[in-house]
This record gives structure tokens, C-alpha cells and sequence, in this order.
């Protein structure tokens, strides 16, 4: 017999205006007519990739699969300077969805590099953001993890920035680590104030509910953040990707609210899912038969309109 009775949104939900964007981009591109393309996945989320597929927008991996002509769109995590040139010279359209945040960032490395500084930025070496980010400061030290970070030497004039989705915690933490290794040390706080309120709005709501659910892309680092953060607050928490991730309902017994987040990835539309399908399989036989109408309610109350975001509606929802 489910126990749960009642779900409840963390405040700011569904993607980050990086990501729209640049989702809305291709959309707008693809709806003009023209044969559009995303360089890699706009997000690591099935259903976004699918709805976009179902208009005729491909996802490619290389510059070389797209037809002279055509339209790219650059995601919003950026690319390397040189790969805007390639793009340019093989004659394709570029439509830059690099959210506005990261092309601050991009600016404030150039400033960092024609000033000296010996750049240590923190971030995840692999991720997309990161390699794009090295393109336009190529000598940075590139740290994450704390064991990471006696690779850091010590030098005169050193500077610390970070890929947007660090936690602020770390990117702290790393600052106050540096200052005994550099005599003269800038700090630019590149650390995404929307990062930086979803986590703050997951902590409210954990502190709420007797139990969390996380939504997002496994490897997703600010995904991972929102988990461990429930953990601080005392709350247990269950990480999912989607709601076909949800069909035990062990997780929930004995709990009667649950709290729903998600990754800035992930659509608004996926955490609507995923309190629907909580409700269907651990609600209590009450809720069980108003579960729509229940998780209908939950992102009613959950924030005003402009903390929902979501993307234009594809041509199949609309
Ligand atoms: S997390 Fe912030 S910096 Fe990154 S794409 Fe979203 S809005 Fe832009």
C-alpha cells in the first residue's frame, strides 16, 4: 500500500535559459526552412534529442557531416574559437546558441591571458564547456577534484576561474587553497548564478520532504550537486534520468511527501512526468486516482511562470 500524499517542485525548475536558447535556436532555424544541425547534443536528454530529430534537426558529431550551406548551431557550451573559423570558411551557417554566460566567460580568459596570468580553471577536463573554454586560453591548469590540486604550482601571478556548473562550494574552496600559492591571485567568479539558485531552491525543498528525487543525465555534474546537496540537508534522495527510471515503488515506502528537482538539462516537462508516475506507483490509493490532476497542482504552486522553463513547443506538441 503506497504512503505517499503529496509532491512537492523545487522552485526553479527545467532548463536553464542557456539551454532554451539554444534549443529554441535550431527550432526557430529548422521552422524557417532551413537544414539545421546541432554540433553534438544540445542536451544529454533522450526526448529532447528525439524532438528534435522528429523536426528534422540533426545532431552531429563533426562540421564535415554538414552540407555546405546548411545551418549549425552551436550549443551553449561553446566551442573553440577554431572551430567557429571551420565552421565560417566551409561556408555553413553558423547560429550561435553559446549561452551568454559562457561568452563572458570566454572574454574574461582572453583578458586573463593578454594580462599574464597563470590560469588554473576549475571544471570537469572532459565536458564540452571545459574543452571550449581552453581554446581560447590553452595554457590553463585544468583542476576538479581536490586530489587534483597540488598539480597547481606555485607562481607569482595567478588567477581562478570556473566552468559554470562547479559547485560555488568548491570554486571557495579552491580560492582560499590558492592564496598560499601566488603572490598576486585574481579570482573571477564565473560560477552560474543559476546554478547557484537551483541549488539553493533543491535545499528549501529538501528540507521539506522526507524524500527527494533528482532528475537528470547520470553524468551530469550539476545533477550529481542537487543529490548530494539533499544529502547535507538530512534528506535522503534517489537520482533518476527519467521517469522510465521509476518503476519500484520500495524507495518510497513510508514516505508521504516527496520532493521533486532537476539538472539544468532537464525539461520541465520530464519532472511533470516523473510526479505523476511517483504519485501512480507509491501514492496512497487516494492520490493514486487523482495522480495527474495531484502533479498538475504540485507545479502550479511551484513557482511563478518565468521559474518554469521550458522550450517552444515542438510541432508534434503543439
Ligand atoms: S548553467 Fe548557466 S552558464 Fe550554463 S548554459 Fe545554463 S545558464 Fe548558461
Amino acid at each position: 500500500m503506497g504512503t505517499v500524499t503529496e509532491i512537492r517542485i523545487a522552485k526553479r525548475t527545467g532548463f536553464c535559459y542557456g539551454v532554451r536558447e539554444a534549443i529554441d535556436m535550431a527550432k526557430e532555424a529548422s521552422a524557417a526552412g532551413k537544414l539545421t544541425h546541432t554540433l553534438g547534443q544540445v542536451v544529454h536528454n533522450e526526448g529532447v534529442v528525439n524532438d528534435l530529430q522528429a523536426l528534422g534537426i540533426r545532431t552531429v558529431d563533426t562540421l564535415d557531416d554538414v552540407a555546405r550551406g546548411a545551418a549549425v548551431v552551436i550549443r551553449a557550451h561553446g566551442v573553440r574559437p577554431d572551430v567557429m573559423e571551420r565552421a565560417a570558411g566551409r561556408g555553413l551557417e553558423v547560429i550561435d546558441g553559446t549561452c551568454t554566460w559562457v561568452i563572458q566567460e570566454q572574454k574574461e580568459l582572453v583578458k586573463l591571458v593578454e594580462e599574464g596570468y597563470t590560469i588554473v580553471l576549475l571544471g570537469t577536463p572532459k565536458h564540452p564547456e571545459v574543452v571550449g573554454l581552453l581554446g581560447f586560453a590553452p595554457d590553463a591548469i585544468v583542476v576538479d577534484e581536490e586530489e587534483d590540486w597540488e598539480r597547481i604550482p606555485k607562481k607569482k601571478k595567478m588567477a581562478l576561474i570556473s566552468q559554470s556548473t562547479q559547485p560555488p562550494w568548491k570554486f571557495e574552496k579552491l580560492a582560499a587553497f590558492m592564496v598560499a600559492r601566488s603572490h598576486e591571485l585574481k579570482i573571477v567568479n564565473t560560477v552560474c548564478p543559476v546554478t547557484i539558485r537551483r541549488q539553493q531552491d533543491t535545499l528549501d525543498a529538501a528540507g521539506a520532504v522526507d524524500l527527494m528525487v533528482v532528475v537528470g543525465g547520470r553524468s551530469s555534474a550539476n545533477t550529481k550537486e542537487l543529490t548530494r546537496l539533499c544529502g547535507i540537508a538530512g534528506t535522503p534522495a534517489i537520482q533518476i534520468e527519467s521517469v522510465r527510471d521509476l518503476d519500484d515503488p520500495a524507495p518510497f515506502d513510508g514516505r508521504r511527501i516527496v520532493g521533486v528537482t532537476g539538472g539544468t538539462s532537464t525539461p520541465i516537462e520530464d519532472l511533470h512526468a516523473v510526479a505523476q508516475r511517483i504519485l501512480e506507483i507509491a501514492g496512497t490509493p487516494a492520490t493514486r486516482a487523482r495522480a495527474a490532476e495531484l502533479a498538475d497542482a504540485a507545479f502550479a504552486v511551484a513557482a511563478t511562470p518565468a521559474g518554469r522553463t521550458t522550450s517552444l513547443p515542438t510541432a508534434a506538441a503543439s
